[in-house]
């Protein structure tokens, strides 16, 4: 599932890609993608209008426009942003925007889950997870009763962190996922703040969040890829989450996996 280093793919692609061309047309007949518009609403917001910028915070795209409003994007659990050079569509592409050169960029999304929307309000998004100042770090994440990794994952309190990436910080922090995030002392919280943002690099380096060295091991005959102890499992957030007892700590009560 796209987390922030595949969103920050996105946001390059386009950044790369789209920047400066018009937009001469736009599909947005996916209702249900494209809610709460309806059919030609987006297209007429931008229709004549060129891309300016594209900012992303934790997992949300906004791209700025010069002459219309912002156009937020989000690939849900399977999507990807595409610029199609020859106007060929695909059947997962769910939106697009065609260029006046004929290019278009396209949000293919084999789940249909990811949204298109005008304006969108990145204000109720923590702060991006690769870029939270240790100081707000702190104060974001260690307090509160909550398993740290539901903590981590709750896109209020930082943002851009999913399953994945959270397993994979969280081992290389040596911390239990289910450390009450309030018990974590100011030299934990720094730790993870600085794991989060090595695990993000490497992914965003490596192609995704699939690459962390812990993810190929969260399976039921895993190891620790750094002890070889087997890896143990549960819920965690509602998550399935996998850590290694021996570097990571062995919680008490343990929910049903
Ligand atoms: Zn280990």
């Amino acid at each position: 599932m796209p987390e922030l280093p595949e969103a920050e793919r996105a946001r390059a692609v386009v950044e790369r890609e789209a920047l400066g061309r018009r937009i001469a047309a736009v599909d947005d007949a996916d209702t249900w993608v494209c809610r709460p518009h309806a059919p030609g609403e987006i297209a007429a917001a931008l229709v004549g209008s060129a891309l300016t910028t594209a900012e992303r915070r934790g997992k949300a795209i906004r791209l700025q426009t010069d002459a219309g409003p912002a156009l937020g994007l989000h690939l849900g659990m399977a999507g990807r942003v595409v610029l199609v050079s020859d106007g060929a569509s695909h059947r997962w592409d769910r939106f697009g925007l065609r260029f006046e050169d004929g290019a278009t960029l396209a949000l293919r999304d084999s789940r249909r889950l990811g949204r298109v929307v005008l304006e969108p309000d990145l204000e109720v998004l923590g702060p991006d997870a690769a870029e939270v100042g240790r100081t707000r770090f702190r104060a974001q994440v260690g307090r509160g009763r909550a398993p740290i990794k539901a903590r981590i994952m709750d896109q209020r309190t930082i943002a851009g962190v999913g399953n994945l990436l959270a397993d994979e910080a969280l081992w290389r922090s040596r911390l239990s996922p289910l450390r009450p995030a309030g018990s974590l002392g100011t030299d934990e919280l720094d730790v993870l703040r600085r794991e989060i943002r090595a695990a993000t690099r490497n992914a965003i380096r490596r192609g995704g969040v699939h690459t962390g060295d812990l993810v190929a091991h969260r399976r039921p005959d895993g190891r620790c890829p750094r002890c070889g102890t087997p890896l143990m499992r549960a819920a965690v957030g509602g998550r399935t989450t996998w850590w290694c007892p021996s570097c990571q700590g062995e919680p008490v009560d343990l929910p049903p996996a």
